[in-house]
């Protein structure tokens, strides 16, 4: 595809697994999809600190706030919810024409 956005595997309120860098082994559901940067944001993933001022037009505290950082869709893998394993994610057609996400390993359809 060249000039669009390459559609991600991943999409928001999928389960994927981290497989590298310092959460690697966690899980946790989508939050955000950034497909512009093919970055992901996920549930207690990648929790970064921030150092915050006070800004009180803003009405923001100052101090420390830790919230998920945005991680790579290189370094996730879906989980699929039909045989639970981390997979890579197949495409298909159905029947009624609809295209879906396959997991590669039991072949269950992703997309409900
Ligand atoms: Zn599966």
């Amino acid at each position: 595809m060249i000039g669009a956005v390459a559609s991600l595997n991943i999409k928001k309120n999928d389960t994927v697994v981290v497989i590298a860098g310092r959460d690697r082994g966690k899980r946790g559901r989508v939050l955000r999809v950034v497909p512009v940067k093919r970055r992901v944001i996920v549930e207690g993933v990648n929790f970064i600190k921030r150092h915050t001022r006070p800004n009180p037009q803003k009405n923001v505290k100052g101090g420390i706030v830790e919230r998920e950082a945005s991680l790579s869709v290189a370094n996730v893998q879906l989980v699929c919810p039909e045989c639970s394993s981390a997979t890579r994610v197949g495409r298909k057609q159905l029947d009624d024409g609809r295209r879906v996400r396959i997991c590669r390993k039991c072949k269950g359809v992703i997309d409900k």
